[in-house]
């Protein structure tokens, strides 16, 4: 493709203008880097679980005796360095790393644009492999920075407060997809180490991460698994698994096995404290109803040795915001350790609901922090590029001209 690159219009920039944004100006940066796309033959290495590169470096020549060390050495240069060219890796001796490139790739989804909120959020446009995109936003607070990342491209579930739930599934994200998401934003973030040192926690600028942009994570858990496992890996990203966060709508089967098999904080979408109200916001409430899905939230903690579980509370004006569904809440979840995060409504272009009054919202948290839980409101973050909670809706569907545009250009 010897075309000149020429900027990507993304379609965020023709958003209608948000309903309660910040004033001031907000940046958007078309990034014109060209992706290195992967070659024939040749394998990606991000992504590939510690069993998996092993493996594929014997596979490549690599002697068995001396996998194990390699694998250590790869995953820092890629995930602790930020390198992705093998030339570079300098503890690898020069024959090693040339048979390292003749068979491997270090590839990242490609970075289409980034656009930063008033507030300091980044919200990313990701292209992956086919063309597909996603979103990703990074919110900065005080002394800690959450990378927001996405398990699907659309989703299979249609909770109607959601603005991703309008998108149709186009397709699951790798592994490679998913933790690029992170590699992605420490390169934005400029926050690869200098040589030999990895960043500490409590520095970090990207110091967690949640689950929580597009998808069902736990309907791509094998995907999701092998990402996090990667991003918990003290060769890895190096994250502690207290600092990822899951956030399922509740498919109760796999609850279980994100306890056993990644060990991460929880999440619930809650949303509603009756079956009849929770059928119609979060409808995979009908497969696996309240009753069914407490008792799992009630073994996770055990099984998974972590703390508290967050029940995700949206509040939607006169609809789930009374003071008895407050007090339901509370009865429904005796016994759990939790944290109820009450979420004031997101509100995106022909959204069926609206934001509960603050005084609602106050006076509900009232009910529950009474009740001896922690009830934080969250404060909507980067509301004026879209990049809150539940407005993620990636630009598969709604920039069919620039994808075209591109498939255009590719054939050029
Ligand atoms: N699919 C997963 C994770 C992605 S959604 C899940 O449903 O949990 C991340 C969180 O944003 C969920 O709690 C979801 O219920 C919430 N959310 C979705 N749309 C929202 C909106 N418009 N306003 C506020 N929160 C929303
Ligand atoms: Fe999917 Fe979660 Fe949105 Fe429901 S809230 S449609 S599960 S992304």
């Amino acid at each position: 493709m010897n075309a000149p690159a020429r900027p990507v219009v993304t379609p965020a920039a023709t958003d209608p203008a948000p309903q309660t944004g910040a004033s001031a100006p907000i940046t958007q940066d078309v990034l014109t880097i060209p992706r290195k796309l992967p070659e024939a033959g040749r394998t990606n290495l991000v992504g590939l679980t510690r069993e998996q590169l092993r493996d594929a470096l014997i596979a490549a020549g690599t002697p068995e005796g001396q996998a194990k060390m390699r694998v250590g050495q790869v995953w820092q240069w890629i995930y602790q360095k930020g390198v992705r060219d093998f030339a570079a890796m300098t503890n690898l001796a020069k024959d090693y790393r040339a048979l390292l490139a003749e068979n491997f790739t270090v590839d990242v989804p490609e970075l289409v644009s980034r656009q930063i909120s008033a507030d300091g959020t980044r919200k990313y446009l990701v292209r992956i492999a086919g063309g597909h995109e996603v979103e990703t936003v990074y919110i900065p607070e005080e002394g800690r920075g959450t990378l927001c990342i996405s398990s699907q491209v659309g989703c299979t579930l249609t909770c109607t407060f959601c603005h991703t739930g309008t998108q149709k599934l186009v397709r699951n994200l790798t592994p490679g997809e998913i933790v690029g998401q992170v590699l992605l934003a420490r390169d934005d973030l400029g926050e690869w180490p200098a040589p030999g040192r990895a960043p500490k926690d409590e520095t970090r600028l990207l110091s967690n991460i949640v689950l929580m942009g597009m998808g069902e994570p736990l309907y791509n858990f094998d995907a999701v698994r092998d990402a996090m496992k990667i991003a918990m890996d003290p060769e890895g990203i190096s994250l502690s698994r207290r600092r990822i966060t899951l956030s399922t709508s509740g498919v109760v089967p796999m609850i279980a096995r994100t306890a056993e098999e990644i060990g991460c904080q929880l999440a619930i979408s809650f949303h509603a404290t009756t079956d009849e109200v929770r059928d119609k916001l979060v409808p995979i409430n009908k497969k696996w109803p309240l009753k069914e899905l407490l008792e799992a939230l009630r073994t996770y903690p055990k099984l998974s040795n972590s703390e508290r579980i967050t029940f995700e509370y949206v509040m939607l004006k006169g609809v789930n915001d009374s003071d008895d569904d407050a007090r339901r809440l509370v009865k429904l979840i005796r016994g759990i350790p939790a944290k109820i995060n009450l979420i004031p409504f997101n509100e995106w272009p022909g959204a069926p609901y609206q934001r509960s009054d603050w005084e609602r919202i106050e006076s509900f948290a009232e009910i529950v922090y009474r009740a001896g839980y922690a009830s934080p409101i969250r404060t909507p973050r980067g509301e004026d590029i879209m990049a809150a909670c539940g407005q993620l809706k990636s630009a598969t569907e709604r920039a069919r001209k620039s994808r075209a545009e591109i498939a255009a250009e590719t054939a050029r």
